[in-house]
């Protein structure tokens, strides 16, 4: 049976945080605000993985009360949901994705984007979408006050 994964986040800007979005370092005035590294395409990639199988959500596998996860590279966090459901004998068809970003513009960081969720994912490149939007000047994304990100994934049973 194929299951499909859906995935959002959503974290403050503020100014002497980096942005990382996708594994990429985006060079910006205001940067993400979190515990870990808080890559928003990583958590919601994470969650819609884990959300395919009903595997519960990040919070409950990375809780961010926790000291060890204090700037985590979140990569680690796709890596081991990935893990999860090749466990349950499931494999990724594809994922695609949203960011919400006013700016900077991330077209010139897409594909380096899709090249670490790919490989966080175990799986190719072209069965990673990455696209991104602005607010429009509207909302708290479009204020410049979050970045958000969604993210859903196809999963397919291994014939076995
Ligand atoms: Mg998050």
């Amino acid at each position: 049976m194929n299951r499909i994964g859906f995935g959002t986040d959503i974290h403050r800007l503020v100014a002497g945080r980096p942005l990382v979005i996708g594994g990429v370092t985006i060079e910006s005035d205001l940067g993400a605000d979190g515990h870990s590294d808080a890559d928003v395409l990583m958590h919601a990639a994470t969650d819609a993985v884990l959300g395919a199988l009903a595997l519960g959500d990040i919070g409950s596998y990375f809780p961010n009360e926790e000291e060890r996860w204090r700037n985590a590279e979140s990569s680690q966090f796709l890596r081991y949901a990935v893990g999860l459901i090749k466990e349950k004998g499931y494999s990724l068809a594809n994922l695609d994705s949203v960011i919400d970003l006013e700016r900077p513009k991330l077209r010139p960081h897409i594909d380096a984007m899709r090249t670490n969720l790919a490989e966080a994912m175990g799986i190719d490149i072209e069965r990673v979408s990455v696209k991104a939007k602005t607010g429009e000047a509207v909302d708290s994304v479009g204020e410049r006050r979050a970045v958000r990100a969604q993210a859903i994934v196809l999963v397919v049973r291994e014939h076995k």
